[in-house]
């Protein structure tokens, strides 16, 4: 046979270690891992020389914007951006303008995504308003729903006419909760003065400890399945622990900032790093490096949060929350790896493996024979220099400015097919997909 491509040369990322093996990929599959001299003939032939090669990097967790938000970010560039930091599939939050909670809005999503994106994307929608919609929105293929447990109004359950909990246990839907409860933020509070060095006493671990409780209260009632996004206390992992050692099983995610910034960097960086929920003390970033370490988050997200640098320039009240990630996250973490802060293999599997298993992804987040050949290749070579306005995201900042890192992407490859090379984009819009997810018969989605 004469595969499509085979990538030798490489350290390859195999069952949690490296391993020195060519990649033989054809009809977009990886169909072999073994020694050179082994391999088929090729049509195309990629010496990665030394390089690391990790699966394609999955993000269950970020923000794409677009329509009435595109100049913030939109499809095309938002994907770019996550092509240049090694991700092959993301998953995009449905806070937009308009917000994503009907069929009509979420085939508009999907039409713009199978005309601009360049990476693979899936799509969450808020709660609709009626079973109707519901159904039909699980039909489609929604990754899950998010519930913003901070808000009032759509994004939150307050307009459903049925009994939104129920419907997604009946379907075996997964809800994403946004864990901040709103009755326990106080943005018109007069015991804090309000600015940005306050802002995680406005927004106060009570917030994301009792909306937690909420969820695992609503979850033991109703039975859905539940992930709380971004958790950021080391209360909050306390209880996940608890809860991962309970018959309630609630997985969870974590953000690069709450792993590496805490609340001292906001006197620095100012707005720029108001993010929600708020960076919180060194104690709680080491709280939350150990339940990563120990294998307790399921997932890393970038919760990519792209808008523009006047708009977060403003006064603290009116600067919107969030920056973007997606060029930054692999760099900045797999750096805090070699500090022996990090464990590489729980980053690597929390950025790959454990959010296809998560989302159901099959065939995806593993560099195996039949997996798609979604694959990111790292240069682990020098030294570089964190540099926003390299970004391909329209949000041209990011808190990790300037940070020394000692990995950079160096080319992602979706579906057997160099889509990023050395700052380039190679592919033209269109290339990524609208991912369809579908796992209501699933064995393996029973366990979460
Ligand atoms: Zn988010």
């Amino acid at each position: 046979m004469i595969a499509d491509l085979i990538i030798s040369g490489g350290k390859v990322w195999y069952r949690e270690e490296f391993i020195e093996c060519v990649i033989v990929i054809d009809n977009g599959k990886i169909i072999q891992l073994c020694k050179e001299p082994l391999a088929p003939r090729s049509d195309l032939k990629l010496d990665v020389d030394g390089l690391l090669v990790l699966p394609g990097l999955i993000d269950i967790h970020s923000h794409l914007r677009d329509f009435e938000l595109s100049y913030k970010e939109d499809f095309y560039t938002g994907t770019c951006a996550a092509a240049s930091g090694g991700f092959t599939t993301v998953f995009d939050m449905p806070n937009t303008k308009p917000i994503t909670n009907s069929p009509m809005r979420l085939r508009e999503k999907i039409e713009r995504i199978h005309l601009n994106a360049v990476v693979n994307v899936g799509l969450y929608s808020a709660p609709p308003k009626n079973v109707k919609e519901f159904v039909e929105l699980v039909s489609m293929g929604v990754a899950g729903f998010k519930v913003y447990l901070s808000e009032y109004g759509e994004l939150n359950t307050d307009y459903c006419n049925y009994n939104f909990y129920e419907a997604c246990s009946n379907y075996n839907v997964r809800i994403h909760f946004h864990a901040e409860l709103r009755d326990f933020i106080d943005t018109s509070t007069t015991t804090y003065e309000l600015n940005v060095l306050n802002h995680h006493l406005i927004r106060p671990v009570k917030a994301e400890i009792e909306a937690i409780n909420y969820v695992i209260n609503l979850k033991d009632i109703y039975k859905f399945r539940a992930h709380i996004c971004h958790i950021s206390s080391s209360d909050s992992c306390s209880l996940i622990s608890k809860v991962k050692n309970s018959r309630l099983n609630i997985s969870a995610e974590v953000t690069p900032h709450h792993l590496i910034l805490n609340n001292n960097f906001t006197s620095i960086l100012g707005n720029i790093v108001k993010v929600n929920p708020p960076l919180r003390t060194e104690y709680d970033r080491k709280m939350l490096v150990k339940l990563l370490n120990n294998g307790l988050v399921d997932c890393i997200v970038t919760d990519h949060s792209p808008h523009t640098l006047e708009e977060k320039l403003k006064d603290y009240c009116e600067a919107p929350s969030g920056f973007p990630n997606f060029e930054v996250a692999l760099p900045v973490l797999l750096s805090k790896c070699l500090n022996g802060e990090l464990m590489f293999s729980r980053v690597i599997s929390a950025m790959s493996e454990n959010p296809a298993k998560l989302i159901n992804l099959k065939n995806k987040g593993k560099i195996e024979p039949g997996f798609d050949a979604d694959l990111v290749i790292v240069n682990h070579k020098g030294e570089y220099v964190i540099n926003p306005e390299k970004f391909k995201s329209k949000a041209q900042y990011s808190p990790f400015k300037d940070m020394k890192v000692r990995f950079q992407v160096s080319k992602t490859i979706l579906s057997g097919f160099p889509i990023y090379d050395e700052g380039e984009i190679l592919v033209g819009k269109g290339y990524g997909k609208f991912i369809e997810v579908s796992d209501k018969n699933d064995s393996f989605s029973k366990t979460y």
